[in-house]
């Protein structure tokens, strides 16, 4: 008897990786999240390749090939200002994170403080001393 294997219908495709000449041609850029995202209007396509950027382009920013004519001064600029944007927008959402990390992180610390102590969660004593502590360690 002979045993089917399962086939193996997914196999590793490179061609989905974000070719740099898209960028000037349809206006998209690589995100941090490595997912083409298009630069006017911020819309991210799932599979990069080249057929889905040029139909999004073409279906929702056509005016742009006129208004920017490719390798133009215009385009280039363009280009330039919204990956500027772009990015900054990802790291302001980086930095939001952080906090949020190190907050969950604090008050974890305070909950596991008051079960050490087996103290009420009202404690305020324990809630300022793990804040104290949580500052200590940013400053440091
Ligand atoms: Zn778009």
């Amino acid at each position: 008897m002979a045993l089917s294997k399962p086939s193996t219908s997914k196999i590793k495709d490179n061609s989905h990786t974000f070719n740099e000449e898209w960028e000037p041609k349809y206006f998209f850029t690589k995100s941090k999240a490595r997912k083409p995202v298009c630069l006017i209007c911020s819309a991210t396509v799932a599979v990069a390749k080249k057929y889905n950027l040029e139909r999004h382009f073409k279906q929702n920013h056509a005016k742009f090939e006129k208004e920017y004519p490719v390798g133009s001064a215009l385009r280039t600029d363009f280009i330039k200002k919204k990956k500027k944007e772009l990015f900054s927008q990802q790291n302001i959402f980086v930095k939001q994170h952080d906090e949020l990390e190190a907050m969950v992180k604090t008050s974890y610390e305070i909950s596991l403080l008051l079960a050490k102590k087996k103290k009420p969660f009202s404690n305020a004593y324990i809630i300022k001393q793990s804040f104290s502590a949580e500052l200590q360690r940013s400053k440091g």
